[in-house]
This record gives structure tokens, C-alpha cells and sequence, in this order.
């Protein structure tokens, strides 16, 4: 029988991650997969990041992930969002050449000597006592591992809808995963059934751009990967993207195929993406809405497919063409492909610890969609993990969690782990309450080191941080002693309707000023001390994060402060084995949840729907006695 280190099942975005952090770390690796050529390949929308899920792109870089260098090699158009709003929620988005993303993804893969990519189906995995064995493939081959990590993404008894047509699917043109689930199941799993859908594929010679609203990239666009070479950036040339509305003749048209729907009709039970909902949902949840904003964004440079990002739908196929016509700048579009619902199995995340380890059996892991989210980011992330601990548990060292206050990764899982979800679940800024922490512009000081300690991230982009770091110390300190004269600033305050100073004030103190930029205060002078930032690598970026840190310094300092008074909780562990039948005077649905998801920490208990305040003081006086 083969054997591996470790065994990935399939090669989307959690795969990938997963697959190449545990080789870098020194493991063999088996990538199982179902289609070599469909390896990061982009199930629906051709972009990666946006918001919050462009913090978990730049997350992924820094611990050592490659989702970030892909995109950046792939990107075609580039934009960070939000940037309106303040530092926490700016977020890089960038739309991908589809074809050339999941090439990128494939050469990469193939390029690591211990990384061996097996076109293949697992069909059942095996245990020995409650520990990960081998699996068995569609073709009879049996493989063993230390450790196995499932990503197998929408394809476990995926089952594709157009109208009242389904058929057996994990996405367009490819076979759905039979017999997993089924062999999980059998072990003890249990598990649910979730929906996600897509809009149709237009031509684009067929659509009138000329009368559309034009939506441009950035000018100077920003690559996600710390590792980019910024002087070769952007590799690819960069397009545009249009944007035009549905209105109520379109909604009326769609609205006559609502008896044909497979939402509507009963025929898909998963329960559908919240926050994405289809174009029949919006006219169904939001009535009141006389359009809905399209965005037209192609998939690539060389391909003649457009996306039609805001109209997914599982609507009969001549419903959706005949609503189109009737879009601005549509009314000759000719849909390639119709829209169309994917359903298949996940297993409620309560079933793995932070981890992404079951609790069930060890050395088995679950990663992306498999665990509920939805999302090309959720699932590097967690492939990421995955990857990471899985191969620390085979080297026998201490297993790798991220807290919430240091990653929204970490945010991510124990958000899976401890109150599990029953919809397809994404990631929002709003989830994390120390935002303000997890910046962008952070993410370097926040997670190179973990990178560095696995192996992940070169020296010289470690050391690159820390002078950076030293700087920020540096440039911070300097700056609260450094006066400005009335003279030499009021002409600059007054030309921006700002009141002047009359006595000499301090460079932190006017940077506090919204309207004021630390650069623009800089360039009012050429002073001596300042000399040390012209050392420094990549000085705009410099002050921009030296900016961000006087400016928010107030709210900053008022979350560290929370995450200390917290942190006791955090650090408060409770036994993986703890029996919570022995706390007599706790909630029934207490006592049911905690003995379900199994918190780590008391910090994390707190966290559990349905565990009461008086449930952890009660916990609390057990664990102290
Ligand atoms: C139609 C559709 C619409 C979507 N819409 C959105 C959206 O609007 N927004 C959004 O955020 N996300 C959307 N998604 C979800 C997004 O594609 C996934 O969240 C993301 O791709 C999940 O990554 P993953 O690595 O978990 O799995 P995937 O990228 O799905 O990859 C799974 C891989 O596992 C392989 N595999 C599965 N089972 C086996 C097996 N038994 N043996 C071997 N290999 C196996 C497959 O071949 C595949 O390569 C959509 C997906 C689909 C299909």
C-alpha cells in the first residue's frame, strides 16, 4: 500500500493551501484529486478579497500562503474597497483572468518534489482505533497516511439545478463525490446539506458597453502578496468593469418563472448564502427595491465570457435569457451558460476543534466548504490551518491556533467551532470585535512570525518586518517629541480651512487631525531627525502604517486594553475530557452544548449560544476547586 505523511482530498483553494504548507514543512504530501487541470479553479466569481475577505488574503500571505501570489500574478483588475471608510475595513479586491489563475495554482502545485498529485475519487476513508488509516479511491487504489485533510469543497452529492432540471454535479462539467459523505457518516459524522448558486456566463461581443457606467481599477493598484516583486507589478494588463441595474420589467419576467424554481418549488432543501442571495431571493426578501445593481466583469483577457455578477440564479434557462434582454446594455446578450444552484453535504463545524481536527477522529481534518463557509478565502484559510497542524501533529509539536483578537482566521474558526452554522457562512468585518486590530496594513507585524517559526516565510522578509516594526517604535516616539512653530504650519492649515496653532504643537498631535496627512506635514520640513526615514525601505507604505497607528492610536490602545481584560478567560483551559455532567447546577442547554463543542477555554465557552453567564461562573468555581 502507498503511503504519505499526509493525504489532502482535492485541489480547490483549501487543497492547495493545505497541500503546500504541509510539504514546505517538511512532510510528504498525497493531493488526492478529482480533475489535475481543475486545480484552483474558481467555482463562481472570478475575483479574489473584497471585503474582509481581502484581510483574510493578505492573513494567508503572511503566514506563508500562496492564494495572495496567485491573485497578484492573475489579477486583472485591482481595487481595495472601502477606502472611504477608515483603515480597518480597507480591503483589496481584485478580479482574475479565471484561466490563467488555476494554471498559476496548477504549476505551483506541481512544483514540489515531496508533493505528488493523484488524479483520483476517494470513495471511503478508514479509522483504527479512532485514528486516521487510509483511504480507498474509485479506482481500488488503497493509501495510507499519518493524517488526512478534506477539502472537497460543493462536490460531496452535489446536485446541480437549472429550473426543474437537477442533475448530479460538484459544479459545471464536473462529476459530483459519491460515497464520502457516506463513509463519514458511517464513522459517526453527521451531517447537513447546504446550497450555493451562480449567475450566467454572457458574451461579451454581444453586450453594448458604450451606454454602461464604466468601473475602473485602481490607478496605483496594490498587490496582496508581501512576496510580489511591487516593480514587475501588475503583471497582467488591467480592464475595466461595467456596472448596469435590473428594474421592475426584468423582476416581472423572472417572477413568471418562480412556479419552476427549484427554491421555490421544494426541490433544493440546503439552505442558501445569506449574504449572496440569488436574484429570485432579492426580489422575493427586498419587494420594496425597484433594481438591483449588476456588475459585468470579465473572466479574463483572452476569453470572450463575462460574468454577470449580482443575477445568480437557478431559474428555467429561457426565463433568465428572456429577463436579460430586457437589462440595459443587454438587450442582444447572448447567455454562453444559464445560472444555475449547486446542494451538496457539509458537516456542522462543532465536529472539529480549533484546530480543524475532528473530534471524533485523529489526525482527520476538515477544511472549506466541507465545514460550511462559502468562499474562496474561508477556505484557504482554513486549508492553511489544516495544513500547518496536521503536519505539527506528525512532528509531534504543539498545535497552532489563532486567537481572535491576532486573525481573522482565528475569528473564522472559533466562530465555526463554537457556534457552528446551519447557513453557508462568510466572513464580515463586522464579525471580529477588534477590528480595529486586524488591519491590512498590520498583517506583517501580526502573523510573519508564525510563518517564519513554520519555515513558511523567508528570513529576509522577517528581518525586512522587523525593521519596519523598529521604525513604526522609532518614528512614533520621535514624532511626540518633534515640535512644529505656528509659522511653519498655519499656511498649510489655513489653505484646508483648518484653524491654526499658536503655539508649538507636536507631529502626532497635528497628525491626529483627520484632514492632515502625516506625508504632507513631513514635506512642509527637512529636518535632521527625520533623516531616518529616509533609510527605510518602501517609505510610503512606512508612514501610511505609521499614519494609521497616531491616527487611530485612541481606539487602538482602548481595544489592546479589551483584548488583555479578556485574555485571562482565553487562557483559563478546560480539559478536552471534562465531563460536564458533574456540574449539577448549570443549564440543560448549557450542559448539552458545552458537552457538544467542547470549548478549549473558558474564553471560548463564553462564546457558545445558549451558555448562560451563571453557566460559566459555575464552571469557573468547578475548574478553581
Ligand atoms: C456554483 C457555485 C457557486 C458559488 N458561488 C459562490 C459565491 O457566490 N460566493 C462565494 O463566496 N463562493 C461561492 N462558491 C463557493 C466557492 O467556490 C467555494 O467556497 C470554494 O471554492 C471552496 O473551496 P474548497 O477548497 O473548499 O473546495 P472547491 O474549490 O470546491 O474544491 C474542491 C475540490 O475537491 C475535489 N474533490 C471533491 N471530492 C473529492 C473526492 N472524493 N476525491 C477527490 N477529490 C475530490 C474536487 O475535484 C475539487 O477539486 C460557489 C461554488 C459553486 C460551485
Amino acid at each position: 500500500m502507498r503511503n504519505f505523511d499526509i493525504i489532502v482530498i482535492g485541489g480547490g483553494h483549501a487543497g492547495i493551501e493545505a497541500s503546500i504548507v504541509a510539504v514546505q514543512m517538511g512532510c510528504s504530501v498525497g493531493l488526492v484529486t478529482m480533475d489535475k487541470n481543475a486545480i484552483g479553479r474558481m467555482s463562481c466569481n472570478p475575483a479574489i478579497g473584497g471585503s474582509a475577505k481581502g484581510h483574510l488574503v493578505h492573513e494567508i500571505d503572511a503566514l506563508g500562503g500562496f492564494m495572495g501570489l496567485i491573485a497578484d500574478k492573475t489579477g486583472i483588475q485591482f481595487r481595495v474597497l472601502n477606502k472611504s471608510k477608515g483603515p480597518a475595513v480597507w480591503a483589496g479586491r481584485c478580479q482574475s483572468d479565471r484561466k490563467l489563475y488555476s494554471q498559476e495554482a496548477v504549476n505551483l502545485v506541481t512544483s514540489f518534489k515531496n508533493l505528488e498529485i493523484i488524479e483520483d475519487s476517494i470513495l471511503e476513508i478508514y479509522e483504527e482505533n479512532k485514528r486516521i488509516s487510509y483511504v480507498k479511491t474509485i479506482s481500488g487504489n488503497e493509501i495510507k497516511c499519518k493524517a488526512l485533510v478534506i477539502c472537497s469543497g460543493t462536490f460531496l452529492n452535489g446536485l446541480m439545478h437549472t429550473g426543474l432540471t437537477s442533475i448530479k454535479g460538484g459544479r459545471f462539467g464536473e462529476k459530483a463525490s459519491i460515497g464520502l459523505s457516506e463513509s463519514l457518516i458511517k464513522m459517526g459524522f453527521s451531517s447537513g446539506r447546504l446550497k450555493t448558486g451562480t449567475p450566467p456566463r454572457l458574451k461579451k461581443e454581444s453586450i453594448n458597453f458604450e451606454i454602461l457606467e464604466e468601473q475602473k481599477g485602481d490607478e496605483n493598484p496594490k498587490p496582496f502578496s508581501l512576496r510580489t516583486n511591487k516593480n514587475r507589478f501588475p503583471f497582467l494588463p488591467q480592464i475595466s468593469c461595467h456596472i448596469t441595474y435590473t428594474d421592475r420589467v426584468v423582476h416581472s419576467i423572472l417572477e413568471k418563472g418562480f412556479d419552476k424554481s427549484p427554491m421555490f418549488t421544494g426541490l433544493i432543501e440546503g439552505v442558501g448564502p445569506r449574504y449572496c442571495p440569488s436574484i429570485e431571493d432579492k426580489i422575493v426578501r427586498f419587494s420594496d427595491k425597484l433594481r438591483h445593481q449588476l456588475f459585468l466583469e470579465p473572466e479574463g483577457l483572452d476569453t470572450d465570457q463575462i460574468y454577470l455578477n449580482g443575477f445568480s440564479t437557478s431559474l428555467p434557462a429561457e426565463i433568465q435569457y428572456e429577463a436579460i434582454q430586457k437589462i440595459k446594455g443587454l438587450e442582444n446578450a447572448e447567455m454562453v451558460r444559464p445560472g444555475y444552484a449547486v446542494e451538496y453535504d457539509y458537516f456542522p463545524p462543532y465536529q472539529v476543534d480549533l484546530t480543524l481536527e475532528t473530534k471524533l477522529i485523529k489526525g482527520l481534518y476538515f477544511a472549506g466548504q466541507i465545514n460550511g463557509t462559502s468562499g474562496y478565502e474561508e477556505a484557504a484559510g482554513q486549508g492553511m490551518m489544516a495544513g500547518i497542524n496536521a503536519a505539527l501533529q506528525i512532528q509531534k509539536r504543539p498545535e497552532f491556533i489563532l486567537k481572535r483578537s491576532e486573525a481573522y482566521i482565528g475569528v473564522l474558526i472559533d466562530d465555526l467551532v463554537s457556534k457552528s452554522t446551519n447557513e453557508p457562512y462568510r466572513m464580515f468585518t463586522s464579525r471580529a470585535e477588534h477590528r480595529l486590530l486586524l488591519r491590512q496594513d498590520n498583517v506583517d507585524r501580526r502573523l510573519l512570525k508564525y510563518g517564519y517559526e513554520f519555515g513558511l516565510i523567508s528570513k529576509e522578509l522577517f528581518n525586512e518586518m522587523k525593521e519596519r516594526e523598529t521604525f513604526i517604535t522609532v518614528g512614533r516616539d520621535l514624532l511626540s517629541h518633534t515640535k512644529i512653530l505656528p509659522n511653519q504650519i498655519n499656511q498649510l492649515l489655513e489653505s484646508k480651512n483648518l484653524s491654526g496653532i499658536y503655539n508649538a504643537e507636536t507631529i502626532d498631535k497635528l497628525v491626529k487631525r483627520p484632514e492632515l496627512s502625516l506625508k504632507e506635514i513631513l514635506n512642509l520640513f527637512e529636518q535632521a531627525e527625520m533623516k531616518v526615514y529616509n533609510n527605510l525601505i518602501d517609505k510610503e507604505k512606512l508612514l501610511e502604517d505609521l499614519e494609521i497607528e497616531i491616527k487611530y492610536e485612541g481606539y487602538i490602545r482602548r481595544q489592546e486594553d479589551l483584548v488583555v481584560k479578556t485574555e485571562k478567560l482565553e487562557k483559563t483551559l478546560i480539559p478536552l475530557n471534562f465531563n460536564y455532567n458533574n456540574l449539577k447546577t448549570i443549564s440543560t442547554e448549557g450542559r448539552e452544548k458545552l458537552s457538544k463543542i467542547k470549548p478549549h477555554s473558558i474564553g471560548q465557552a463564553t462564546r457558545i449560544s445558549g451558555v448562560t453567564p451563571s453557566d460559566i461562573s459555575v464552571l469557573l468555581v468547578y475548574l478553581k476547586s
